[in-house]
């Protein structure tokens, strides 16, 4: 620890004491926004540090009277000075700057003594060989493909991650993100949930990659947020795994959303991008036993809640970021 000032993070959640001062990188974003709910109705001061790049003011606007809140429009590659507890570090270009902002939030951690929360992901498992994944498998990522950029960069970053906790003594967490959908994520990033939703939502076919047959675990964002905090006021570094269990394969996602939107919505097939994981789900025994976290909605649950929140937006009633 460099400095004498508490970290905060020993306290358990729920437990009455002082708000932390908490920085969330890419608090304007998909997760991150719901995150800052959770720490301002905790009681937190947060300060947003977002370059907009694919996050939006509106979805942290409610907080903007809020004293407790503060918002930097700033891109993580460059350095940045701030006094605070704890950091939640969820910007991330898909691209090499990745680990340049990883590099900084470390320093920032331990200048100040800061707890240090690295959002990675089940990517950095690539097109696993053993299913599901446990944390302790290293994973199968080409280096040189298409995906890896971001998949190496997440890699990377859990590397410093580790070395900063190892080497300088940073208390570090590192959560790796299953698939994860719900209001405000991105309409129009590609990824197949916001695709399926807003295809079937605009009367357009959904476009199923390939056969169809490849799977993902699909949580839904609170579920996510919940282990995010649990993780950042525990006790253990991980790697831990936060993610849904149940399976599905794209073709049964299709009909999952055929059966919340439209019984009538069509399918077209386009070709598969190149390094495609084949399978991922989820073990998640690791987060049950030492968080007690597990997600508690599924995918049908979970959907309904998201149509909502893409209907507004898509046919604009000018409700963009409300959950
Ligand atoms: P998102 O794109 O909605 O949020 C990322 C935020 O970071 C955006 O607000 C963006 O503007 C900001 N940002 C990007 N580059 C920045 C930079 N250089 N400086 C400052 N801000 C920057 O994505 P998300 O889905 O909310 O993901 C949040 C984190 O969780 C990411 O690190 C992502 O890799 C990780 N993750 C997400 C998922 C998922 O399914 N959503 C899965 C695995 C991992
Ligand atoms: N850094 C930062 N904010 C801080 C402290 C450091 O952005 O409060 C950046 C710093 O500019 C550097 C990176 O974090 O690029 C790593 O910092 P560290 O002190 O670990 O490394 P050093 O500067 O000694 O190479
Ligand atoms: N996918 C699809 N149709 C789409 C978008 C994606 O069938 O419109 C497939 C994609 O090929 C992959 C899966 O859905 O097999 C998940 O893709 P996504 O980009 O959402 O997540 P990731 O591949 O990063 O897990």
């Amino acid at each position: 620890m460099v400095s004498g000032r508490s970290t905060g993070g020993k306290i358990p959640l729920g437990l009455k004491r002082k708000g932390l001062r908490i920085v969330v990188t890419g608090g304007a974003g998909f997760v991150g926004s719901h995150l800052v709910d959770r720490l301002i109705s905790r009681g937190d001061s947060v300060i947003v540090v977002d370059n907009f790049f694919t996050g939006r003011k509106e979805n942290v606007m409610h907080h903007f009277k809020n004293p407790r809140f503060e918002m930097i429009r700033h891109d993580v590659v460059e350095p940045l000075l701030l006094e605070v507890d704890q950091i939640y570090h969820l910007a991330c270009p898909a691209s090499p700057t990745n680990v340049v902002g990883t590099l900084n939030m470390l320093g920032l951690a331990k200048r100040v003594g800061a707890r240090f929360l690295l959002t990675s992901t089940s990517e950095v498992y690539g097109d696993p060989l053993q299913h599901p994944q446990v944390e302790t498998y290293w994973g199968n990522v080409n280096p040189i493909g298409v995906r890896s950029c971001y998949d190496e960069g997440k890699r990377t970053a859990e590397t410093l991650a580790m070395d900063y906790h190892r080497g300088a003594g940073v208390e570090v967490r590192i959560a790796r993100i299953f698939n994860t959908y719900g209001p405000r994520m991105c309409i129009d990033d590609g990824r197949v949930v916001s695709n399926f939703v807003a295809q079937a939502l605009r009367k357009e076919p959904m476009t199923v990659y390939g056969d169809g047959k490849q799977t993902r675990s699909f949580q839904y964002v609170s579920d996510l947020v919940e282990g995010l905090m649990r993780l950042m006021e525990g006790e253990h570094v991980g790697p831990f795994n936060l993610g849904n269990p149940g399976e599905f394969t794209m073709l049964e996602l299709a009909q999952v959303v055929q059966e919340t939107i439209d019984p009538n919505a069509k399918i077209e097939f386009r070709p598969n991008t190149e390094d495609d994981p084949h399978k991922r789900k989820p073990d998640i025994t690791k987060a049950k036993d030492l968080l007690g976290w597990e997600p508690k909605i599924s995918l049908r649950k979970g959907l309904p809640l998201m149509v909502s929140d893409f209907q507004q937006r898509i046919f604009g009633d000018h409700k963009e970021g409300s959950s």
